[in-house]
């Protein structure tokens, strides 16, 4: 129906981030690459800044300084006075928030793609924040289609509790890649290959909106974010036990009530106790020992997406 039809304006400002953690090398190489050359992400009608996010955790080559920049994009971080007595990280956010936002506001890019590498065996992997946001469902839609027959997963975080303060966040649409499995301070050429695909047909699907392209209603499947599981930990809050054999390198396959999903040391199977199937993601990702998460559970659901065209500016 026509009337269902979403004119948006168009999307004008693009910032491709990198090194956001510092030691996710796909990212920092791919925004020092096209710092030098831009040439392969200029379109006709976008302008794209590509920046590195976070460049003392980069030169480094570690995915913090002081605290998780990922995490630091808060109301409470963005609207704290002082300079530089804050963590380095609160100090960059606010700098990225005066550059690319302020956050919340009209003022705000339009786009932000924010670029990580996973250790964990999850693919090639869309962040979105809200099922709600048409423009970013339409272009992860036309991403799939286009990286096929290679699989491309939408990781829909919108948890109350689960979803974080991304540094993407400032943009009116956030959007994260997330490519794995590669180890932290490592390249490699077919995760490389990958992300850069992908910011090549996300970049190509703004240019044929701005251009007036319209694009029908379509469906979309995502994974919810729907709970964190930490691994057992004895009374000292030691880990006592590691991802099951037959659970390591599972992304995004089903995991069903009685499933292996802990080995204890001496041998002993923990099975996951759920009420129904779940998809786990960020299976034994290195970042997230330190937040306790030994992997993520979702849900698997299909979206509706509405058509969506350019406002008519005349
Ligand atoms: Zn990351």
């Amino acid at each position: 129906m026509a009337s269902d039809v979403c004119c948006l304006a168009e999307a004008r400002r693009v910032a491709i981030f990198g090194g956001t953690h510092g030691n996710e090398m796909s990212g920092v190489m791919l925004v020092a690459m096209w710092t030098k050359d831009d040439s392969e992400i200029r379109r006709r009608r976008v302008h794209t800044e590509p920046f590195m996010s976070n460049p003392r955790a980069a030169q480094k080559c570690t995915r913090y300084i002081d605290t998780d920049l990922n995490r630091a994009f808060t109301a409470e971080n963005l609207s704290t006075p002082g300079g530089d007595e804050l963590p380095y990280e609160v100090q960059r956010a606010k700098e990225i928030n005066q550059i690319f936002g302020p956050k919340g506001s009209p003022d705000a890019y339009d786009v932000i793609f924010d670029l990580h590498n996973t250790t964990s065996n999850m693919g090639s992997t869309l962040i979105l924040e809200s099922s709600t946001d048409h423009f970013n469902l339409q272009m992860v839609h036309y991403i799939k289609k286009a990286m096929a027959p290679e699989s491309c997963m939408v990781l829909l975080n919108e948890h109350p509790q689960l979803k974080y303060a991304t540094t993407r966040s400032v943009a009116k649409h956030p959007v994260g890649l997330e490519v794995g499995p590669q180890p932290q301070g490592v390249l490699r050429s077919n995760i490389f290959k990958s992300m850069r695909m992908i910011v090549k047909h996300a970049l190509d699907f703004i240019e044929m909106f701005n251009s007036g392209v319209e694009f029908p209603a379509c469906r979309v499947e995502v994974f919810r974010v729907h709970e964190r599981l930490d691994y057992p930990r004895d009374t000292n809050g030691n880990i006592s036990a590691m991802v099951h054999p037959h659970l390591q390198d599972c992304d995004w396959e089903p995991l069903n009530p009685g499933d292996p999903m802990f080995q204890t040391f001496d041998g002993r199977t923990i099975a996951y106790e759920g009420d129904g199937p779940v998809y786990p993601t960020f299976i034994n990702e290195a970042a997230y020992y330190e937040k306790h998460q030994a992997f993520v559970t979702t849900l698997r659901e299909t979206l509706a997406v509405n058509s969506i065209r350019k406002t008519n500016t005349k």
